[in-house]
């Protein structure tokens, strides 16, 4: 039976993956940090089948021992702190979890068990201010935010750890994907969430930032298989994951409100809050190297992924509504 240990389990991806090996008979070990309420959501419904142990990115021992008890043949490392708005107001907490705990991580695999394959979440942000369209594997770097910027740090150290090390290192340049267990601050999640408050009469209005920036957004249950599939070769590599389509945040807001038959127009209001120091104008990405040589493919496309998530999101909010008239009753 393969090992894998993953750290950030409970969020997005973490979850995906997590099905994902425990359907391929992995026994999966997941990282969980001391947090005053913990954050199981995401992993309910597979939360006994995960070996659970403690410890936090920033605590270089607790990642020794993870690995030392989970004894892993594979190696995710996904915990970050992953939201770019985030990262200006706090831009060190985002440097130490999202840049320097990534050497922490690959300190802890080199130093008991050098031989364990080891996956890096990378990200398109990292082309930030891009210098080529599409964006690939080439294409050179120009990051945007402070989270950009840790995002690339974590790229090239563990490029810097395959080279200086010969460990099997693989970073993953994904673009941005998404799925109901996205966190409800991401811009797809805020917009499906607000559909549906919309359309249940919770909400009167939504608040907005740069409308005009366009994405390449693909669905999270499909990018965790290339996460698996780049472990799966015979040489480690670095590959970008990506639909290789854009829409913008206005064709989001389009696609959702009118899968329930609303105007978003009628409903968007544009608030400087939400608008970022420096932008990211576009993204788009070029798979083909993930495509040909992992064998990878997309399977939703965007407006699968947007109807999916409105879907959802519905589901949750009348749920959520009920129960609070229940206890009010
Ligand atoms: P999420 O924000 O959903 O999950 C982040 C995870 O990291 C959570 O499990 C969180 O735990 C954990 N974590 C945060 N800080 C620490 C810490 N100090 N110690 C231990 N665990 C910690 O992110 P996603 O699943 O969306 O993304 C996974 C990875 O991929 C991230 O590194 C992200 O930056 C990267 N990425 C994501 C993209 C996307 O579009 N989703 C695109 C490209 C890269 P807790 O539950 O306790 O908060
Ligand atoms: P990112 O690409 O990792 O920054 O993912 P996000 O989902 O946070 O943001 C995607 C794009 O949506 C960015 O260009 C944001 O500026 C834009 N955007 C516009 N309005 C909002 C908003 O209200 N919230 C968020 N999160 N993003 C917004």
């Amino acid at each position: 039976m393969k090992r894998a240990l993953i750290t950030g389990v409970t969020g997005q991806d973490g979850s995906y993956l997590a099905e994902l090996l425990l359907s391929k008979g992995y026994k999966v070990y997941g990282l969980r940090r001391r947090t005053s309420t913990p954050n199981y959501e995401n992993v309910e419904h597979i939360k006994d089948q995960i070996q659970w142990i403690s410890g936090d990115l920033g605590d270089l021992a607790s990642l020794i021992e993870a690995v030392r008890i989970s004894d892993p043949d594979e190696v995710y490392n996904l915990a970050a702190q992953s939201f770019v708005a985030a990262s200006w107001p706090q831009p060190i907490a985002t440097g130490q979890m999202t840049a320097l705990a990534v050497t922490n991580m690959l300190e802890a695999v080199r130093i008991m068990k050098p031989l364990a394959k080891f996956y890096q979440a990378s990200s398109s942000e990292m082309f930030g201010k891009v210098v080529e369209t599409p964006q690939k594997e080439s294409t050179p770097f120009y990051p945007r935010s402070p989270y950009g910027v840790a995002k690339l740090y974590g790229h090239w150290i563990t490029v810097n750890y395959r080279e200086s090390f010969n460990m099997f290192a693989c970073s993953g340049i994904l673009f941005n994907h998404e799925s109901p267990r996205r966190g409800l601050e991401f811009v797809t999640r805020k917009v499906t969430d607000g559909v549906a408050r919309i359309k249940l009469g919770l909400q009167s209005e939504l608040r907005m930032g740069n409308l005009d920036s366009l994405r390449d957004w693909g669905f999270a249950g499909d990018y965790v298989k290339a996460m698996w599939l780049m472990l799966q070769q015979n040489e480690p590599d670095d590959y970008v994951i990506s639909t290789g389509e854009m829409h913008s945040v206005a064709e989001l807001l389009e696609t959702a409100f009118s899968y329930v038959g609303l105007n978003y127009k009628e409903y968007i209001v544009l608030d400087p809050e939400f608008v970022r120091p420096a932008e990211v104008d576009l993204l788009l990405g070029d798979c083909t190297k993930a495509k040909e040589q992992l064998g990878w493919k997309l399977e939703v496309d965007f407006k699968q992924l947007v109807h999916m998530m409105v879907d959802e999101d519905m589901k949750r909010v009348k749920s959520e509504t009920r129960y609070y008239e229940l206890m009010r009753s």
